[in-house]
């Protein structure tokens, strides 16, 4: 299964600007198309050049991506794929362009927000989900960094990010994705068969932080929250979730599952009274309901300092293994020696 790329250089059709952003094997850059002056995000996608190397994204890997986004294309609330380029050394994704920035972060400069609200961002999320399992594509990276919003003052939300998404429709099993720790079902920590409720469990997990500001299953290193999730050891603790509804919590302990089976679809979700109250007496109540903004707002800035920390332990590596090695030459390209002292940090 090949790329249809445009044969058209990148550089020739669009105008490149400033990076908006970056993950483990990508850089993205702000764009704008020559012929319509619209604006796009181009995400560059390093190719790995050697099959053993950890460097860089194997072809058929991002040859996945851009099937799953092309499939997905059209959808309200997913991220849709304009056009792909490949320059030699990156596949370049022209994706539309995201302004708003992560979900998380414009929730936490907020004072308060209802339940009914965050119901709705949830309600947002699970429509894209539904589109993608409706094509039976499983995302398995549903974390906070990949709900953004369209724009700041629109509360319109678009779920990106498809670089772990597979088409579950293929006979041979998918067991070996592993996305961030404080995410993953039970099913991923112990390597059986990934399913469409994988997803499910995510949007539990990624619900109950939304609500308390608390994190289920993270423990003190990675191990601890495998072990945490395989037992489905979480509880409602009474004071993070003090001020929420009985709705809600029984809509994440329907989530929160190890039984893949017995978790709500998304559909089964979408219906479920949190999301889509029955009554005037259960909207009433979302509206009463808060969510712990005091712990939430501390929980985003203990993830925004993570990833800071992460970014300076990289660079001090980076200088060490630089003055030990001393090829400058490889090390001109300090983002792809990044990649495989990232994967060791990935519980962070
Ligand atoms: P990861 O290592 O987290 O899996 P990745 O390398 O697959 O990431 P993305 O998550 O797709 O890359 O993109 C990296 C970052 O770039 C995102 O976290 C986001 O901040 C930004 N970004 C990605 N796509 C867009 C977009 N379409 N518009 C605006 N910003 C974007």
């Amino acid at each position: 299964e090949g790329i249809d790329y445009s044969i058209q250089p990148f550089e020739s059709l669009y105008e490149v600007y400033e990076e908006i952003g970056s993950g483990q094997f990508a850089v993205v850059r702000r764009c704008i198309e020559k012929s319509s002056r619209a604006e796009y995000a181009a995400k560059y996608i390093r190719k790995r050049r050697v099959a053993t190397s950890r460097r860089g994204v194997p072809l058929e890997a991002i040859a996945r991506e851009v099937h799953v986004l092309q499939t997905l294309d059209k959808h309200q609330n997913i991220i849709s794929l304009h056009q792909v380029f490949d320059n030699g050394q990156h596949v370049i994704l022209v994706l539309e362009l995201v302004r708003g920035g992560e979900l998380f972060e414009h929730i936490s400069e907020r004072e308060r927000l209802s339940e009914e609200e965050a119901s709705s961002f949830m309600h947002q999320i699970l429509q894209g989900v539904k589109h993608m399992h409706f094509n039976s594509i499983a995302h398995l990276d549903l974390k906070p960094e990949n709900v953004l919003l369209l724009s700041k003052n629109r509360q319109h939300i678009k779920l990106i990010d498809f670089g772990l998404s597979r088409m579950l429709t293929h006979a041979e099993e998918v067991r070996d994705i592993m996305g961030t720790a404080e995410f993953v079902a039970p099913e991923i920590v112990n390597y059986e068969p990934l399913c469409l409720a994988t997803d499910m469990w995510a949007i539990g997990v990624i619900t109950y932080i939304l609500l308390s500001g608390a994190s289920p299953f993270l423990g003190d290193t990675q191990q601890e929250t495998y072990n945490n999730i395989t037992a489905v050891d979480y509880t409602f603790d009474t004071e993070d979730f003090s001020g929420t509804s009985d709705l809600a919590k029984d809509f994440i302990s329907q989530l929160l599952l190890k039984d893949a089976r017995k978790r709500l679809t998304v559909e089964q979700s979408l219906a479920h009274p949190w999301i889509a109250p029955q009554s005037e007496e259960q909207e009433e109540k979302l509206r009463d309901a808060q969510t712990n903004m005091d712990n939430f707002k501390s929980y985003q800035a203990r993830r925004r300092w993570k990833h800071s920390l992460k970014v300076v332990t990289l660079c001090n590596r980076l200088s060490r293994s630089a003055k030990l090695r001393s090829q400058s030459a490889e090390l001109l390209d300090s983002r792809s020696s990044a990649i495989t002292l990232q994967e060791d940090q990935a519980w962070m």
